[in-house]
């Protein structure tokens, strides 16, 4: 059993000494239990935030713990009445080849559905992120100008999707011309800005939103962030969904202030997490099922092949080497 464990915490952008790899026997699934091998790991941007030592709405990692986070595994042994072997399951098992689970700490997808890697993308935790975010905080009106950041990501790319459904004027910013040019030629956003290129991200944001800024999904923070701030309307609301920017700084990021502009413009800030919707996540399920059944969103993966490449699959994330879902498919 292969397993990636957290040998020492980062500071700045983690590298190899970061992880650790080791080989376990395999514990055999007692009553109640299911043994599950792995099919696909999820790399996220907030385990990041779980490598250091630091309070946060998960726990941190612990030096040598499995990286745990969502994972998709196949049952090949169960000795529960719940699950069959040949069961695809999701959980938050992580970085492991196999796992040993009770029974309650996995539950079964449907693959008629859709293929099974988007349980852990558009039909999971990012897609609901997108969902809850977007029509909370963001609440778009129809003919309403929302721009995203992080826009062809996990995320950003349901969040623009979603938004157009809505009714909205949409505009991206991501930091290559091909993650622009799939935002407006597959999933037909009005206008995308590519922040890396940008001479003047502030005026390239107005240029883009003739009518001002009514909803900020924001996914980086940062500088990109002050470009949009500039361009907010009067009662803009900003969903503080993640600050990619500042996961891998070496120092608090502290930047200019954005007070006075919420008071101007009597705009609403709000920072969430997907957890604050747990209550409400069959509605978000059943509604992306629905809209992807019908053909209204499409959705992009990243697909990495192999176990060892985890690591750097997660690193990607920070090199924006992904559209869409960033996802490791493990070797059999
Ligand atoms: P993505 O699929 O969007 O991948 C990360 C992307 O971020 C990269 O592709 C890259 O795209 C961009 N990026 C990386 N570094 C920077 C940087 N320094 N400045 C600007 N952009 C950068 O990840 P997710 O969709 O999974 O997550 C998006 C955000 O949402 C993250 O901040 C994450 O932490 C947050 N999140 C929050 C949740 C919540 O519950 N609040 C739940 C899930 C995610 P590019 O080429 O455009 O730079």
């Amino acid at each position: 059993n292969k397993k990636i464990l957290l040998a020492k915490r980062p500071k700045g952008l983690p590298d190899k000494d970061t992880f650790k790899f080791v080989e376990t026997e395999i514990i055999k699934p007692e009553k109640g239990e299911v043994l599950i091998r792995t099919l696909y790991v999820s790399v996220d941007p907030y385990m990041r935030g779980r490598m250091i030592d630091a309070p946060s709405y998960v726990p941190p990692y612990q030096l040598d713990d499995v990286l745990g986070g969502g994972a998709l595994g196949e049952i090949v042994e169960s000795k529960s009445d719940q699950f069959e072997q040949g069961d695809i399951v999701l959980g938050s098992f992580g970085w492991q080849s196999y796992y040993t689970a009770k029974q309650d700490e996995v539950r079964k997808v449907d693959k008629d559905i859709a293929p099974i890697s988007t349980y852990l993308g558009i039909l999971g935790m990012t897609g609901l992120t997108a969902y809850f975010g977007l029509l909370d905080i963001g609440k778009p009106k129809e003919g309403e100008t929302v721009v995203i950041s992080g826009a062809a990501g996990a995320v950003g790319s349901v969040v623009g999707q979603i938004a157009k459904i809505k009714g909205a004027r949409v505009v991206g910013i991501a930091g290559t011309d091909e993650k622009n040019q799939y935002l407006k030629e597959e999933l037909h956003f009005d206008e995308a800005i590519n922040y890396k290129t940008s001479t003047n991200l502030q005026e390239d944001i107005a240029k883009a939103c003739p009518n001002g800024v009514d909803v900020y999904f924001d996914n980086v923070g940062g500088e990109i962030s002050d470009a949009v701030h500039t361009n907010l309307n009067k009662y803009a609301r900003i969903s503080v969904c993640g600050a990619i920017s500042s996961y891998n700084l070496k120092e608090e990021d502290i930047g200019p202030r954005i007070q006075t502009t919420l008071i101007k413009k009597s705009v609403l800030m709000q920072g969430f997490t997907v957890g604050d919707f747990a209550n409400r996540l069959a509605e978000g399920s059943e509604a992306l099922a629905k809209w992807l059944q019908d053909g209204k969103l499409k959705y992009e993966e990243t697909i990495i092949d192999g176990f060892d490449n985890i690591p750097d699959a997660f690193l990607d994330l920070f090199e924006g080497n992904n559209i869409g879902k960033l996802l490791v498919k493990v070797d059999k």
